[in-house]
């Protein structure tokens, strides 16, 4: 039986290892921290006495690899699906504002949905459709344009790019408008708009990360025969001429192996080995997303989440035992300190919400994910897709990986699956088989 070793136990690590004990692959696989799930977890909260994400993760029904992962795994019940697109935003005089497709065939509940957003002037709505029939015909950016500079090259106006395109572009890209790649945005938009209803919903975990992703991937790996270990640093690669031979990590070392899937960040690729990955000195930034967790008295919160229009934090999620309050690309609020970004969240909201009041606070946790993804601007997305391995029995995976994809959950699942059918390409000439 071939022997593959996966480095990483985040989402990459584990799909891969999913995938790879499917196959009759001997997985061992070697996780740094004492958790699996990399920078999608979830834990219990002593202060607050409940679960809590490091960040709020939502997916869509355009996830299908991710969908297909939780199936596999026995997970797949553990999320909620929308019917239908629904989006409830809010400016901060309270209005609501409403983004509803319905029942109605596709595309048309698309259009009478956008026809229907009132938070954009109607002519600036109708140049948005537009914009995303050009989408459907296929009229892509410029590799070197940004989000901003294809958008207003579209005649979109600032009110439709403030609350239409930057509110989905920062949340799916983690980025400014003005760094992120517009070809990027472009294959999401497409992915998302273009492809039917089924692929337009919102996707919200039903529970914490860990157990949702994590639990029942490990179940099924060591079911399989795998063994994961953690925590067990990798900490040296050693090569001897076109292939891996050595993985040196704080407990051992492991010659006997045929494979290795690495699926950890570039930057901790970088220091085990610098000749492992081409091109080496890959372009990538990192933006953060902060994550305000708010037990209250009561809760009155009505809608599972909700979006805020004009306000550094975007989205409002009602978890039910809490509140998980998200800023994105928060790169300017990272220099505040916790009591600070408590304050401009707890002012911020009551700005929106006539249902919070400070008074209703139990308590809070501040969550900062620092390097939350990688930042696509164009030099980076040009260099993703000639992400290779420079040896034999060594590939990688991860986010950062050539998916065509952004910094995601799918683009990690999908970077493991790929992983996991090249090795079995390489060993018997087959893809994955089910
Ligand atoms: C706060 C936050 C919110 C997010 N929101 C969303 C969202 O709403 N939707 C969405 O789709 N995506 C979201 N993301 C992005 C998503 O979480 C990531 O893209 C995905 O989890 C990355 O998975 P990965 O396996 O590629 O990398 P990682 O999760 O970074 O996993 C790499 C693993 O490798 C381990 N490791 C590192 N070095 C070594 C070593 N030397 N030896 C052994 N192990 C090592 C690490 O400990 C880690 O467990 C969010 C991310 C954050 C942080």
């Amino acid at each position: 039986m071939p022997k593959c070793l996966v480095i990483g136990g985040g989402i990459a690590g584990l799909s891969a290892a999913v995938h790879l004990s499917r196959q009759n692959i001997e997985v061992t696989l070697l996780e740094a921290s004492p958790k699996l799930g990399g920078r999608a977890y979830s834990y219990w909260d002593n202060s607050l006495n409940i679960e809590i994400d490091n960040g709020q993760h939502i997916m869509m029904s355009c996830y299908h690899d991710t969908i297909e992962f939780l199936k596999i795994i026995g997970a797949r019940e553990n999320i909620y699906v929308q019917d239908y697109l629904s989006i409830c935003y809010k400016d901060k005089s309270g209005k609501e504002y409403f983004l509803n497709a319905d029942k109605m065939f596709y595309p048309f509940n698309l259009i009478i949905a956008l026809l229907r957003f009132d938070a954009i002037p109607i002519l600036n709505r109708i140049s948005i459709l537009s914009l995303l029939v050009k989408i459907k015909f296929g009229k892509k950016p410029k590799a070197e344009q940004t989000v901003k500079e294809w958008l207003l090259a579209n005649k979109q106006s600032e009110s439709s790019i403030k609350y239409f395109w930057e509110i989905i572009a920062i949340g799916t890209l983690n980025t400014n408008i003005d760094d992120a790649q517009a070809l990027l945005f472009f294959n999401v938009l497409n992915e998302i708009f273009n492809k039917g209803n089924a692929n337009t919903k919102i996707i919200i975990p039903k529970i914490g990360l860990s157990r949702m992703y994590s639990d029942d991937a490990k179940k099924f790996i060591e079911l399989n025969g795998g063994n994961i270990l953690f925590p067990e640093r990798v900490l040296e690669i050693k090569t001897c001429g076109d292939n891996v031979c050595e993985v040196i990590t704080t407990q051992k070392s492991y010659t006997d192996f045929d494979f290795i899937i690495s699926s950890i960040p570039y930057f901790a690729v970088e220091k085990l080995n610098a000749n492992l990955v081409f091109p080496e000195e890959l372009m990538m930034n990192y933006s953060p997303i902060i994550t305000i967790h708010i037990v209250l008295r009561e809760n009155n919160f009505s809608k599972k989440f909700y979006g805020l229009f004009d306000s550094k934090l975007h989205w409002v999620f009602n978890n039910g035992t809490h509140l998980s309050v998200v800023s994105s690309a928060a790169d300017e609020l990272n220099s505040l300190t916790p009591d600070e970004l408590a304050e401009y969240t707890f002012s911020e909201l009551e700005k929106f919400f006539i249902i919070f009041q400070q008074d209703l606070i139990v308590d809070y946790k501040v969550i900062r994910e620092k390097r939350a993804t990688f930042k696509p601007g164009f030099k980076t997305e040009r260099q993703r897709t000639m992400i290779r391995s420079n040896y034999n029995n060594f590939d990688v995976a991860g986010d950062w990986a050539n998916t065509g994809l952004p910094a995601t959950i799918e683009g990690a699942v999908r970077s493991g699956k790929s992983a996991a059918e090249r090795l079995m390409k390489k060993i018997n000439g087959n893809s994955l088989v089910d």
